[in-house]
């Protein structure tokens, strides 16, 4: 008998760019449909999870694996919203070791357990911070752990820098067997250029965004109860959006070798949008014109 695969996704982006609230409100739209989804926190700040949990804790797995040798599967995860199976891959102790350890050690230690076959899960999200992508933090993308990646992105350069470097790491490990790209979410936008700033980058990249999620309190209230949108607000039209993003995930397979910019051309493609910023600002020229 073959055993269906579970599909492996990570989630990359800049620290504080939406990526855990996104990705568990995928998750959670995953799970609402009826798929087996498991979320893996390959975030040091050990947060990825907490909003499919009712904000609680949940120890990490390379806390546990320093107090534990023999480590089942109930004692490093939870189960939360629908279903979902949450771990968080935690950190080094502040200060020393490289943040990327708590990735390697949870995903071995879930292969060792034979989780996924296990769990049966459809669907396994690697919530990943994605700066840099130093070595540690490629290791989904790069030791084919995940087979398909996304970036979240504002329209803040610092966010299409990290997009960027995301991009690099992917046209590097996709030829030997390396993750490839889904596609870009555009998050928390809000400037009347911001769409098309983003759309002009994808352009450029050879890559496409797969939905816009708009900036709503709607998010931040349902945080602040410790809950997707999906759970909080099940009818609103930001749980339809990302409702969509988790159809996207399920419907379209289809990946990229993404094109990066190198340093000179994303400085001069910057510059040319921080011309065209501040022409609209200063009323040089209309909004529609700056796109
Ligand atoms: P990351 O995991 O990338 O570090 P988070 O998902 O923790 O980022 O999001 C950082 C903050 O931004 C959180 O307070 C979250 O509620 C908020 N946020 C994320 N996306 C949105 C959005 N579309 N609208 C409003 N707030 C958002
Ligand atoms: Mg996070």
């Amino acid at each position: 008998m073959t055993e269906k695969r579970s599909k492996h996704i990570a989630i990359y982006g800049k620290g504080g760019i939406g990526k855990s609230t996104t990705t568990s409100n995928i998750a959670a739209a995953l799970a609402e449909a009826g798929y087996r989804v498991i979320q893996i926190g390959c975030d040091p700040k050990s947060d990825s999870t907490t909003i499919l949990r009712g904000g609680n804790e949940l120890p990490t797995v390379l806390d546990t694996l320093r107090e534990h040798s023999k480590i089942k599967i109930e004692d490093i995860s939870a189960v939360g919203f629908k279903g979902v199976l949450c771990i968080e891959a935690g950190g080094p102790v502040p200060g020393v070791g490289c943040a990327g350890r708590g990735i390697n050690a949870a995903v071995g230690l879930l292969q060792d357990l034979h989780l996924f076959e296990e769990y049966k899960a459809d669907y396994v999200l690697y919530d990943v911070l994605g700066d840099v992508v130093c070595g540690g933090f490629a290791v989904p993308i790069r030791d084919g752990i995940a087979e398909r990646a996304y970036v979240v992105s504002s329209s803040d350069f610092m966010a299409i820098y990290a997009a960027n470097n995301l991009f690099k790491a992917i046209s590097k490990y996709a030829p030997s067997g390396g993750a490839r790209l889904g596609g870009v979410i555009a998050n928390g936008l809000t400037a009347p250029y911001a769409e098309s700033l983003v759309d002009d980058f994808v352009g450029r990249t050879g890559t496409k965004v797969i939905g816009y999620v708009p900036r709503s309190l709607v998010v931040s209230q349902s945080e602040l109860y410790g809950q997707t949108v999906i759970e909080a607000s099940p009818g609103s039209s930001h749980a339809d959006i990302y409702r969509g993003l988790a159809r996207h995930l399920v419907e379209h397979e289809e990946t990229t070798i993404p094109a990066p910019l190198n340093g000179r051309e994303l400085k001069a493609w910057a510059r040319e949008w921080g011309d065209r910023i501040f022409e609209v600002e200063a009323g040089v020229i209309g909004e529609r014109a700056a796109i």
